[in-house]
């Protein structure tokens, strides 16, 4: 329960902003009553405005990889903001940081730095229409890349939760160029390039999507959205914003590397990590199409505060301490969570499935899932949202902070020690029993 304090606080911010929050996915519309309003953050801990301290699995949605405020990553900003705030010219930080990148993921050549996930999907799709000369964009149904106009045609996170097609102020004319095929479903993607794909710029993916819950992809679904693209001249956007350094040192594309899976997108978009908790994205290709950028070709993309001196210091220092070590830690915590969350759903009866790719998570409730995998959006909106809604309020009274959606993952970092995983078993325990009710 949010104490009183916090319900004052939400009538306060819903009279100056639209529904109290300042994106959608942070109301707790889904599962119901007040949002926590938080005041600080240290660790796998967070801690509200009435002063009660929780255990974090949401982390930022994806940047608190190494715990909230981080003292090596707070101390780099600290330096940073003692020198300048912002500049609007070329810093070495931004060389740092692209080098960084580079070195990491190999087909990366170049990266444009920008301050959200959106904005770096959205130049991604306008570099690919650039470069083929072509109108249309492939995503799958469920999978969320910003909010662009292109993008919220039958997109996951806060539009999934809301259980719309789109939104409302996205003309026809404008989602009309966007085609959606349902995820892990080759042979629609097959038999769309079949008619239209001389007209196709790109498919955009979120490699191992996250915004519908988490779905696997099938063995070979990636390789497979490569060759049919590069057949029909089209581009691939791997989409690793949310996957970005956290499914692997390097993200979804690396994992699939490391397991054999051979298959190399034209474009990345990161965000999230890069960041380090402060607003930073970028996209990222071989150097001759990302020297389709201005300045140095036709395609335009600017930001008066791209490559924010704060920000990048945040990402250099948060991305160095990004290595396999962190990632056998971050993987721990993942299996002693989902350890937690399945025995307790298990010995309450409760139907769920735990669906996970490295160390990112979400568990699905209901009986289809529990009856077999969830693999695109039409199975994930068959799941249980009631008994996720039970689970959710008793777990945020044992004291953990879920993602308030059914349609989110979960977020775990390398501070979430022995003593957080405490906490959040006897919660799963809580929430367990009252899903079952
Ligand atoms: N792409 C993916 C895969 C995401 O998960 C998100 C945000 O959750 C975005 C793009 C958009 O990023 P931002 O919220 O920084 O605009």
């Amino acid at each position: 329960m949010t104490a009183e304090h916090d319900t004052e606080l939400f009538e306060r911010a819903c009279r100056v902003i639209p529904g109290g929050v300042s994106s959608p996915v942070r109301a707790w519309g889904p599962v119901g009553g007040t949002p926590r309003f938080l005041r600080s953050a240290s660790g796998a801990w967070v801690t509200d405005e009435s002063g009660r301290r929780l255990v974090d699995l949401i982390g930022s949605w994806g940047p608190a990889i190494l715990g909230h405020t981080h003292p090596e990553v707070v101390a780099a900003v600290r330096e940073a903001a003692g020198r300048a705030l912002s500049f609007g010219a070329p810093t070495a930080a931004e060389v740092d940081l692209a080098e960084l990148i580079c070195a990491r993921v190999a087909p990366v050549e170049q990266v444009r730095f920008v301050s959200t996930g959106t904005e770096a999907t959205m130049t991604a799709i306008r570099l690919a229409r650039a470069a083929t000369g072509r109108d249309l964009l492939v995503k799958f149904a469920g999978c969320y890349h910003g909010h662009s106009d292109s993008l919220l045609v039958a997109a996951g996170s806060g539009l999934a939760t809301a259980g719309r097609p789109s939104s409302a102020g996205v003309p026809d004319a404008i989602a009309a160029l966007t085609l959606v095929v349902p995820y892990n479903d080759v042979d629609a993607l097959e038999a769309l390039f079949a008619e239209r794909g001389d007209q196709i710029a790109a498919v955009i993916t979120e490699p191992a999507p996250a915004n519908m819950g988490v779905i696997v992809p099938d063995a070979g679904f990636n390789a497979a959205i490569r060759r049919i693209t590069a057949a029909h001249g089209a581009l691939m956007i791997a989409d690793e914003v949310l996957t970005g350094f956290r499914c692997s040192f390097t993200g979804e594309w690396g994992r699939e590397q490391q397991a054999g899976e051979s298959w190399v997108p034209d474009l990345f978009t990161f965000g999230k990590v890069v960041g380090g908790g402060m607003p930073l994205a970028a996209l990222g290709g071989p150097r001759d199409l990302m020297e389709l950028l201005a300045p140095v070709g036709p395609v335009y993309q600017a930001g008066t505060l791209s490559g924010n001196p704060l920000a990048t210091a945040a990402g250099i220092a948060t991305l160095s301490r990004v290595d396999e070590a962190l990632m056998t830690t971050i993987d721990r915590v993942a299996d002693s969570v989902t350890d937690s969350a399945h025995r307790a759903l298990d010995a309450a009866g409760v139907p769920h499935r735990v669906q996970r790719v490295g160390s990112l998570f979400s568990i699905f409730f209901g009986e289809s899932a529990g009856e077999r995998p969830v693999r695109d959006f039409t199975d994930a909106q068959a799941q249980d949202l009631a008994a996720h809604k039970a689970f959710f309020h008793a777990v945020d009274d044992a004291g953990v902070l879920l993602p308030p959606s059914a349609f989110e993952a979960w977020f775990v970092s390398a501070a979430h020690d022995d003593q957080a995983l405490e906490v959040i078993d006897r919660a799963m325990r809580a929430g367990a029993e009252a899903a079952a009710r």
